[in-house]
């Protein structure tokens, strides 16, 4: 066995992929969950433990361990291998990769190589000298050395500090220029920091690595208070959420995670003991942020300051949280506090609670809706009704949306017939198909595709069987492209593996498999089935060459071809127990 496969041996596929997607056990060895790949509401990616593959019947992507990994987290091949293979204490061998495969594996760890020494740099600057403002300010907002610690907050100073550190550690030119953390003069060749006189917060991807900044002003009237990392290689603004990499265990714990809205909310709940907590880093929320936190949650409660903008994003980001199908709570704070200073005044223990009874999205937005209309008048109620619709018909259900405008309409004190008529003439007739994710296969009967099954997924069952069910299918059965298959890797000998059948297969036929092997609700064939189904093949193959053989005698236009046909006739006649 080679490393790659060696270490795909000893992973587990429902593991990994567990990780970052919640499965939900099928039957056996198959499971299912929502797509990380595409936005879908009903789970049509799955996962097979015994094949070790998944298959998303809703985009098509599918693939073994690497592959997840890869498409996932954006990585190269080398490096989805090195990852496993860490997490497995291997060490990988020092030659493997092509060069030119491996150009842009080469580069992510460059720039990541940056940012690790920049981090470095950021965190000593912080408590020097030069950093003792900066620190003052984290003092008084309340951090001490413990959040400072576990955050890595840091100082990016004036002047040319950085340019000079970064020379000294001989890294590649263009890894430093495409970093992120340094600007290049429009007139010479020259280069300056990027972050001057700021406190740095590190952005980390999913999973963990340092991707990125944010860097605060500690001087109030400077603009713009925060300044991110530019778009890199490895920094993409709109699909990264601060602290995810910390609080995705606390949201998979309580099913839930708390969307704040900058950096030193995150910090300040944190600090309070509350550990599912992350941040758009200076964006509008995004779907493919959205589609992160679905990896690990239902349900989001949104808290956002209570000043207008941020109740406007608030409302923003609620309506895009609804779209992509998430429960949705909103917590406003008592006394226009935002997160962090709520924390800092009244503990954790109060925010918890806060949380706890934070009211689902529609209360929030009907008590938005009383400042901005009369309800004591019933113009009033209608147009703070109508408003509330537009939210209400993004719900992913419709009997979701039927309770919810009835109880909207109690509270507003609207006939809930009313109410329930305008919500039919509101809701756009629904597009989604709810198809079942995965449908029959096409062309094969019930028993050959048991058979398929039975061959993919059991060792003795194709020393017995393969041989004499690949012979039958030759003879014209639609199973025949898959078994050749399935008979010349099998004979190849070595562990057993499905994409090697996949690569022999065209996309069709390789459609077919999969949707044959994470078929729900067939039985489980066995070994002690496999006679059976080879009688059962066998039959449907005569079937197949009686139906031709009739054919050809209708088209049959020589009298010398008739008998040699009439007696092949009889003979399958007999065989099948047709003949009297
Ligand atoms: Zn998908």
């Amino acid at each position: 066995m080679d490393f790659a496969q060696e270490v795909k041996a000893a992973a587990d596929i429902v593991s990994v992929v567990g990780a970052n997607v919640r499965l939900k056990r099928q039957s056996g060895d198959r499971y299912v969950g929502l797509c990380p790949f595409h936005t879908e509401k009903t789970p049509s990616f799955s996962v097979h433990g015994r094949l070790q593959i998944y298959k998303c019947f809703g985009c098509g992507k599918s693939g073994d361990v690497f592959n997840f990994l890869m498409e996932l987290q954006g990585l190269s091949f080398i490096e989805a291998l090195k990852l496993l293979a860490e997490q497995q204490g291997k060490e990988l061998p020092r030659k493997g990769g092509s060069p030119a495969a491996d150009a842009a594996a080469r580069k992510r760890e460059g720039l990541l190589q940056v940012h690790d020494l920049a981090q470095r740099f950021f965190v000593e600057q912080l408590k020097s000298n030069v950093g003792s403002k900066a620190m003052r300010y984290l003092s008084q907002r309340g951090l001490g050395s413990e959040e400072i610690g576990e955050f890595g907050l840091g100082y990016a100073p004036g002047g040319d500090a950085l340019m000079s550190y970064l020379r000294s550690k001989r890294l590649k030119r263009s890894h430093v220029l495409e970093s992120g953390l340094v600007g290049q003069s429009d007139q010479d060749d020259s280069v300056y920091p990027r972050f001057r006189d700021r406190l740095m917060f590190p952005i980390h991807s999913d999973g963990g690595s340092l991707i990125g900044y944010g860097g605060r002003s500690r001087l109030a009237d400077r603009q713009p208070k925060y300044l991110n990392s530019p778009e890199t290689p490895i920094y993409h603004k709109n699909a990264v959420l601060y602290n995810i990499h910390r609080a995705r265990t606390a949201m998979r714990q309580s099913n839930q995670v708390v969307l704040v809205e900058g950096y030193m909310d995150v910090i300040g709940v944190w600090r309070a003991g509350i550990r599912n907590a992350v941040a758009a880093c200076g964006t509008a929320l995004t779907s493919k942020q959205i589609s992160l936190l679905r990896r690990h949650c239902d349900t989001v409660v949104v808290n956002f300051d209570s000043d207008s903008a941020g109740q406007t994003a608030a409302e923003r980001s609620v309506e895009m949280l609804l779209r992509d199908g998430m429960n949705v709570r909103v917590l406003e704070l008592p006394g226009g506090l935002d997160p962090d200073e709520y924390c800092r005044e009244h503990g954790g223990e109060s925010y918890r609670q806060q949380l706890e009874n934070a009211p689902a999205y529609f209360h929030w937005l009907l008590d938005r809706s009383h400042t901005l209309f009369d309800l004591s008048t019933s113009d009033g109620r209608t147009k703070a009704f109508e408003r509330l619709l537009g939210s209400v018909v993004l719900l992913p259900d419709e009997v979701q949306q039927a309770t919810t405008v009835t109880d909207l309409a109690q509270h507003i004190g609207l006939p809930q017939s009313l109410a329930l008529a305008r919500l039919r003439s509101a809701a756009k007739p629904s597009k989604r198909t709810d198809e079942t994710p995965v449908a029959q296969a096409d062309g094969l009967s019930p028993s050959e595709r048991l058979l398929v099954v039975l061959l993919v997924s059991d060792e003795r069952a194709r020393q017995q069987f393969l041989e004499p069910a690949c012979e039958i299918a030759a003879r014209g059965l639609p199973s025949s492209p898959i078994l050749s298959a399935l008979k010349a890797v099998a004979s190849a000998g070595g562990p057993f593996r499905y994409e090697a059948v996949e690569g022999r297969l065209d996309s069709a036929d390789r459609d077919r498999l999969a949707r044959l092997v994470f078929e729900r609700d067939r039985p489980m064939p066995t070994v002690a089935d496999g006679e059976d189904l080879l009688a059962a093949l066998n039959r449907q193959a005569m079937e197949e060459q009686y139906q031709d053989l009739l054919r050809r005698i209708g088209r049959a236009d020589s009298a010398d071809e008739l008998p040699g046909l009439l007696d092949q006739k009889l003979q399958l006649e007999r065989e099948l127990g047709l003949a009297r």
